[in-house]
């Protein structure tokens, strides 16, 4: 917070900066056990195409159970393990447990994994990872799609251009996630190999309040339909909502309203379940 607010700027000290550095540097003590004691846990959200209703792939979205807090979400530890380097195992773990579960489910049925621009700056250790995990579950490459946000496009460069191409070539895919929450350059989703965007759920969330809303969700289906991606529009959470984001042209949601995040084992049929 101090950084943010310039360099000019004086910041005291106060109890609640204080109280927020103690529970970050808890977390961050917690979250270093979590690593080795497998508490950490892949949980998914079904993406669905609008038009058949049925389900195209899943996201993983990590969880962690913490023994005092309860089952916390990715959105509060993430940055926290982005500040302290522990992103760098988390995400090889979660590349490598995804491509297992996947295999395990419906082979018409992909998977989506988050992906912390961090992990791009070692590129040797992501390829091997994601090469590794594929060879170790038997996944089909063309099942895996890796999310990215815009931030790893502002840093860089050849580098991430490099990451991207090189597991391009091994099939896997890539989205932007969040779309339209940062710099939002359309300029990325014509310099960057993507085969899927994702509309970020702020615009899910004011669909029926605001006229730009609609008009960005339906200018970035028309901009993915001419560049041959797919559209995913996050955080449906009503009837209503899926009515107006499938007029404005989306071909793909996800959101509560077709189904909550949930782990493997909730969703695998019967008779595979002791298995995974
Ligand atoms: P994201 O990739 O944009 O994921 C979507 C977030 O929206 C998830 O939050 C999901 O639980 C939530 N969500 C889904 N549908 C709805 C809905 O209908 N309404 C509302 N209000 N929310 C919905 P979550 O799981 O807390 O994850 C937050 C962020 O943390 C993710 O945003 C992603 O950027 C990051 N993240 C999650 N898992 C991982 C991971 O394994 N690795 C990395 N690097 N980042 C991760
Ligand atoms: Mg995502
Ligand atoms: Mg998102
Ligand atoms: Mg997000």
């Amino acid at each position: 917070k101090a950084k943010a607010a310039g360099r000019n700027t004086l910041m005291f000290f106060n109890p609640a900066m204080a109280e927020e550095m103690l529970e970050r540097h808890e977390i961050e003590v917690d979250l270093r056990k979590a690593c080795e004691d497998g508490t950490l846990e892949l949980y998914y959200q079904p993406i669905l195409d609008l038009r058949t209703g049925e389900i195209v792939s899943r996201e993983a979205l990590m969880r962690w159970q913490h023994p005092t807090r309860g089952m916390v979400s990715a959105g509060l530890f993430i940055p926290v393990a982005e500040q302290s380097g522990l992103i760098a195992a988390i995400g090889d773990w979660a590349i490598r447990q995804a491509c297992k579960d996947a295999a395990s489910w419906e082979s018409h049925v992909g998977v989506s994994v988050n992906v912390s621009p961090l992990q791009f700056r070692e590129p040797r250790r992501i390829v091997e990872t994601v090469k590794d995990a594929l060879i170790a579950s038997g996944l089909n490459s063309r099942r895996l799609t890796l999310e990215v946000t815009e931030s790893l496009l502002i840093e860089d460069n050849k580098t991430t251009l490099g990451v991207i191409d090189e597991l391009r070539t091994l099939g896997v895919t890539f989205a932007l996630d969040d779309f339209g929450t940062g710099y939002s350059s359309l300029a990325y989703l014509s310099t960057y190999p993507f085969a899927q965007v994702k509309i970020d759920q702020s615009f899910t969330r004011t669909v029926h309040s605001s006229e730009a809303s609609k008009a960005i969700i339906e200018a970035v289906c028309q901009l993915a339909r001419r560049l041959s991606m797919n559209v995913v529009v996050e955080g449906i959470e009503t009837e209503q909502q899926r009515i107006a984001v499938q007029l404005l042209g989306a071909q793909r949601a996800q959101g509560y309203l077709f189904g909550r995040p949930e782990p493997l084992a909730n969703f695998l049929p019967r008779k595979d379940r002791n298995v995974a």
